[in-house]
């Protein structure tokens, strides 16, 4: 990327290596800059490859996650809806003729999404006093969730993928915002108040981003 910028910055988000560079600066010059960052360029790819390797199958769509774990998808011809249970989706079979079960497992995710995101929502908010006016699900690209001006929140769907701590903690962010519509100190403050490992949960969540492309 050539832009109107004075330095060379280089930086990696999902595995994709950016450099910025202002617009007079030569090739050479930059392919010397990258080649002396070469070892940390690596050492970055390789974290990424590893966070990745355990969600490969997920990516896959040979497994779901769901509240952290994963479960392997498993064919069956015993039940007649989707059922979760010890380490197994068990997919019946009609599903999974059509289109490998992802019209249907991407419904039972977006069914027990409205049940469980609504419900813990409604526990947080009453747990800390912070009141929203209306919940629903979306199918966000990039975001987790959001809060608008009027306090209506909105929660990504595939948050029940994650880890119970992981939805509180995008839960209490967005119940943060019916105080707070920044980013501000104080914001960070309320979170903190009601959530004190949020630097960590923060970066927790990164490594999830790949998620949101699921089920498209
Ligand atoms: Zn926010």
């Amino acid at each position: 990327m050539r832009m109107r910028r004075k330095t060379l910055a280089i930086s990696i988000t999902d595995g994709v290596v950016t450099v910025k560079a202002p617009r007079t600066t030569s090739v050479e010059y930059i392919e010397d800059f990258v080649g002396r960052k070469s070892d940390w360029i690596q050492k970055k790819l390789a974290e990424h490859s590893r966070k990745t390797a355990y969600l490969r199958s997920v990516l896959d769509y040979a497994s779901v996650l769901y509240r952290g774990e994963q479960h392997v998808i498993s064919d069956t011809s015993e039940f007649k809806r989707i059922k979760c249970e010890n380490g197994i989706l068990y997919l019946p079979q009609k599903y999974a003729e059509k289109d490998g079960g992802k019209a249907a497992v991407c419904a039972w995710y977006k069914r027990t999404a409205a049940k469980e995101l609504e419900a813990r929502l409604n526990e947080i908010s009453a747990a800390t006093s912070l009141a929203y006016k209306t919940f629903r699900l979306t199918n966000a690209r990039t975001k987790w969730g959001s809060c608008d001006g009027d306090c209506n929140i909105r929660l990504n769907w595939r948050l029940v993928m994650l880890p119970p701590y992981l939805i509180d903690y995008v839960i209490v962010h967005e119940l943060a915002h019916t105080k707070h519509h920044d980013h501000s100190a104080e914001f960070w403050r309320t979170v903190g108040s009601f959530y004190s490992e949020y630097k960590a949960a923060r970066n927790a969540l990164k490594t999830y981003s790949v998620l949101t492309s699921l089920y498209r």
